[in-house]
């Protein structure tokens, strides 16, 4: 599974200031509803040759198969993108008129999505440059730059691909996840051939299902299923079947890639992993995940395959995909000293006695820096990853779950740029406090609420574990927050040096604050409630902490210019009703206490003052943010000696995101424009 984030909520969640605090450039791009950033490898130096090299050729095979996930979203897609670069790298028209900037645009969506449908919303892009234009364009080109089926015409090109661009009705969503109709049938993607119904996929996929198999494979993962003949027939992607030409090369690179592994361990996952595409066997891949899971001492790491499923409504077909990164290893032993004084904290928190674990164990989250992403991966990136899927491997090997540390830390660093504290801050005061500290403390919270908040605390004996129905994710969540809220601000976090000031964790609480007071809004269209689990959580506690410190005037709302800002009077108390709240969320967990649980939750959590939202959402919109946003990769190159040897792997983080795309079209495309 994959942890993506809306660059919507990162900006909310984000924090920091105009100023950049590096000369770096975070910000590659920007274009429809969508930003390109880039993303650092800090660390990468400290590695050795070897796995330098190692990640190298893996980065290399992440990009192999950039083409197979275009076929996988809609069959016309390498044709379309294909004809559009053709138009781009060799037209004579003028390029400042409207369908031609119209025209650009719509490339970079297409290249962002993979295709021609939102990368997230799945409606197909209605272009904004007309037909006519598109026409005479293609015409203008030799047919030798256009991507014709042999003895066929430009001509013939334009009348297949023009209903797909420009006819709304044609291929309308990407995939279809519900309603009355066939959604196989409904959707445009490419996981299953013409005229194949729902019925027969789930027909032909049950019949292979064996009840009494306790280790199934994933059945259907790794082929489309079209009709010959009237029969279903499954074409596997592997070497020698479908998508072979791309699968060779990133076999190829594998090959390379496994001559550097760390261990034997690791070796034998790459090995296992090219058996796996040479024989499109998936027992071979339950083989290799199994493997992959046991393989926690290599420091290098990687995901190449077909793995998520969530582009098939029948959640059969998997998109292929690649990350390649290392463990950040500072990082990592940040979680570790939480896990490891994991019961200090459980016998210390300000919950009843009765409700805490005797004996806790915490968990330690890896954290890790990538130095590629490609395929379903690549320009959306996810911010974490948890895996295999298979749930009897999970089951029975367990899996591994890690934090992109360097993808969240370019996210935070872009957002400082993007105005939106200078809106919504109350004063430089904060501002400095949360650019100085806001990334160290947003990662410890998100920390303690993983490694020790979700495990503490106890249920008492006969208390139903579902007993808060509706209101147990909100709570839940509530409680790993509070639980994190409550001990940024204590001293033992200085003891154990996690945090670079006592007053850090100021940082955190005022946006934490100001987030849930106020501009997690920015989220929610006007006149709703809020309903997500972690916003209703956010608010709660927020909410609930302004209420109870009202006598006290520990927060308050302050108008200035007819705006609204929040301000913090009382760091100190705003810590204890912290705890008196995690104190009241524990003993309803731990009693079962519904009646209490939905009170909070209703009274604190849900509904939003119109005057308010319609202020936030107005300031935010002037803000000109984008909704969405991706990365392109550092570019890795050899550094080679007179002699021809590699002597090191190096970064350049200069390339933009219409050059990455044209580059990866022309180095890293091996398929041809129909599968
Ligand atoms: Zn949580």
């Amino acid at each position: 599974m994959t942890v993506s984030i809306l660059s919507a909520s990162t900006c909310a969640d984000s924090t920091g200031d105009q100023q950049s605090q590096e000369d770096f450039n975070y910000v590659a791009d920007q274009f429809a509803d969508i930003q390109i950033l880039r993303y650092q490898v800090p660390g990468f130096e400290y590695l050795s040759l070897q796995q330098k090299r190692l990640l190298y050729h893996l980065s290399e095979a992440g990009l192999m198969g950039r083409d197979i996930l275009f076929d996988q979203n809609g069959r016309y897609n390498l044709a379309i993108r294909r004809t559009l670069e053709a138009i781009y790298l060799n037209y004579t028209g003028d390029k400042n008129s409207p369908d031609y900037k119209a025209f650009e645009t719509y490339l970079k969506r297409v290249w962002f999505s993979n295709g021609i449908h939102h990368h997230y919303g799945e409606d197909k892009f209605i272009p904004g440059f007309s037909e006519e234009f598109f026409t005479t364009a293609v015409r203008s080109l030799d047919t030798g730059l256009l991507p014709v089926k042999e003895g066929s015409s430009a001509d013939q090109l334009l009348d297949e691909l023009i209903p797909v661009i420009f006819d709304p009705a044609v291929m309308p969503k990407r995939t279809v996840q519900s309603g009355d109709q066939d959604m196989i049938v409904a959707s445009a993607n490419n996981y299953y051939g013409e005229g194949v119904t729902q019925e027969e996929v789930e027909n032909f996929y049950n019949a292979m299902k064996d009840p009494a198999d306790t280790t199934p494979v994933s059945y259907g993962l790794n082929s489309r299923l079209v009709k010959e003949n009237g029969q279903l027939t499954e074409k596997v992607w592997k070497v020698g079947g479908l998508y072979s030409d791309a699968i060779e090369q990133i076999v190829a690179e594998l090959q390379k890639a496994a001559g550097y592994a760390e261990n034997d361990l690791q070796k034998q996952v790459i090995e296992t992993l090219i058996d796996y595409y040479r024989t499109g066997n998936l027992k071979t891949f339950d083989d290799y995940s199994v493997l992959w899971v046991q393989d926690t001492a290599s420091e290098v790491d990687f995901v190449n395959g077909f793995i998520e499923t969530y582009g098939d409504p029948l959640g059969l077909k998997a998109s292929w995909e690649s990350t390649v990164n290392f463990i950040n290893k500072e990082a990592t032993k940040r979680t570790k000293i939480i896990s490891d004084n994991a019961q200090w904290f459980e016998d210390h928190s300000p919950v009843d006695d009765r409700f805490k674990k005797k004996e806790v164990k915490g968990v330690t989250a890896k954290l890790i820096t990538v130095t590629s992403i490609g395929g379903d991966c690549y320009p959306a990136t996810p911010i974490g990853i948890n895996l295999p899927n298979a749930d009897w491997i999970r089951r029975d090997h367990g899996s591994k779950s890690v934090t992109i540390e360097n993808i969240t830390e370019a996210y935070d660093k872009a957002s400082q740029g993007s105005g939106f504290n200078e809106e919504f801050v109350w004063s430089d005061k904060e501002r400095n406090m949360i650019r100085e500290y806001g990334f160290v403390t947003d990662n410890l919270h998100t920390d303690l609420h993983e490694c020790l908040g979700h495990g503490s605390g106890q249920l008492l004996p006969g208390t139903d574990p579902d007993a808060l129905k509706a209101y147990s994710s909100t709570l839940e969540e509530a409680r790993a927050d509070l639980f994190g809220l409550y001990y940024m601000a204590d001293p033992k976090l200085t003891e154990l040096n996690l945090v670079p000031s006592p007053d850090a964790y100021q940082a955190e609480y005022y946006k934490f604050m100001m987030n849930g007071l106020m501009t997690q809004l920015v989220r929610i269209e006007y006149g709703n409630d809020v309903e997500e689990a972690h916003m209703r959580n956010r608010q709660l506690i927020a909410r609930w902490a302004y209420e109870h410190g009202k006598d006290d005037n520990v927060v308050d709302f302050r108008q200035r210019d007819g705006k609204t800002f929040v301000v913090i009077n009382d760091y100190e108390k705003l810590r204890s009703l912290f705890g008196t709240l995690l104190a009241e969320v524990q003993r309803i967990k731990s009693e079962g206490d519904l009646a209490a649980g939905k009170e909070l939750v209703e009274k604190y959590a849900v509904k939003v003052d119109p005057v308010l939202h319609r202020e936030v959402l107005d300031r935010y919109a002037k803000l000109n943010l984008s909704p969405y946003r991706g990365f392109v990769n550092p570019v890795m190159k050899e550094v080679k000696n007179k002699k021809g040897e590699v002597t090191d792997i190096i970064f350049d983080y200069t390339e933009g995101y219409t050059e990455q795309m044209l580059r990866y079209s022309r180095d890293y495309s091996f398929l041809p424009s129909y599968n």
